[in-house]
């Protein structure tokens, strides 16, 4: 038989073998045994030369149509059993119910510090945030804790290294932001009003129990301004708790001290499981603390070079976990931060 009869032998061989293969292997060994590198159609290229010369060129040109014809079937065989095979797979079923992605909440305290910040603001307050890692300077000496008093002791604070501490408290900002108050106005007097709260994290190195953790949030707040007085301190205070707890609630200041407040005191809301009659949550006593207040010491003021003649002020600051536990009824402090879900997805 002459060669080209033969290659159109092969042709036809190969348009069946590429039509009748059902599935991707078998298109493949097709492949291979027809237009593979040692397949069928390489082999009749090389045997070009058995044709009569001027016969040649044109059994080149035939050799390469059928080449480029049997690649174009393959090609179309392979979509056309690819199609196939993702036919055969199971259909989805659309009546299932869906894959739900379970969403994230906002942390219990995290929502209690919004909302606190969120009553202040609404009084005219801004909310400022300050450094975690302070320094002494700003922890202590500014607030009227000088070098001898009994909470600088190594014990009482977490201490890094030379002069650097983790915050014991917020307070800390209200020193930052009065600075800034006097150096951004040149010094003297004429910087205030200043009206921030601060809420952040602090930390002492308590032993952790049911009521204590070395590590807490503040909500911190300070006034700044000609003729302010305590009046105005249980004015706004007393906004806050009938905010946070309802109209009902009364408010109570009980003497106290702090080093930077003079005088201080601390804050008792009536307890709004009982109105006052005493229960579990306060503990029989009809009044739960929220925590400390009092008129800026003018010793403050002289730290940060605000004229004590022409100033006064308030600070308060009460402790996020410690309100939160109060309202939403958590028994532990420790729930905050155990990352327990059953705990966390009640809120
Ligand atoms: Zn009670």
């Amino acid at each position: 038989m002459p060669l080209l009869d033969e290659v159109e032998a092969m042709r036809e061989e190969a348009e069946k073998a590429i039509a009748g293969a059902d599935s991707p292997d078998a298109l493949e060994a097709a492949r291979v045994a027809y237009l593979g590198r040692s397949g069928k159609l390489k082999d009749f290229m090389s045997r070009i030369r058995e044709v009569p010369a001027d016969q040649k060129k044109a059994a080149g040109q035939r050799l390469n149509e059928i080449k480029s014809g049997l690649e174009t079937l393959f090609a179309g065989a392979k979509d056309r059993i690819g199609a196939k095979a993702v036919c055969a797979r199971p259909l989805p079923d659309p009546t299932l119910p869906g894959r739900i992605q379970p969403l994230g909440s906002v942390h219990p305290l995290t929502q209690a510090l919004e909302r606190f910040a969120g009553i202040f603001e609404r009084l005219g307050f801004t909310v400022r945030q300050g450094p975690e890692i302070e320094d002494v300077f700003h922890n202590f000496d500014a607030l009227n804790m000088p070098d001898d008093h009994p909470v600088r002791d190594q014990a009482d604070t977490f201490a890094l290294e030379d002069n650097a501490i983790l915050r014991s408290q917020t307070s800390t900002v209200q020193i930052r932001v009065m600075e800034e108050h006097v150096g951004r106005h040149g010094g003297g007097a004429g910087m205030p009003p200043i009206r921030i709260v601060s809420p952040g994290r602090t930390y002492r190195p308590d032993a952790v129990d049911a009521t204590h953790h070395y590590s807490f949030s503040q909500i911190e707040g300070l006034a700044v301004d000609r003729d302010v007085a305590m009046a105005d301190l249980k004015g706004f205070l007393g906004m806050f708790a009938r905010e946070t707890f309802g109209s009902g609630v009364k408010t109570r200041f009980r003497p106290s001290f702090f080093p930077f407040t003079e005088p201080s005191a601390e804050m008792d809301v009536s307890c709004v499981f009982c109105g006052g009659k005493g229960c579990r949550v306060c503990k029989r006593q009809g009044w739960v603390e929220l925590g400390g207040c009092g008129m800026v010491d003018p010793n403050v003021f002289d730290a940060v070079g605000i004229d004590r003649e022409l100033f006064t002020g308030f600070a308060f600051g009460f402790g996020i976990e410690r309100v939160a536990m109060f309202m939403l009824g958590v028994d532990d402090i420790r729930r905050f931060t155990e990352n327990d879900l059953r705990f966390l997805r009640q809120f």
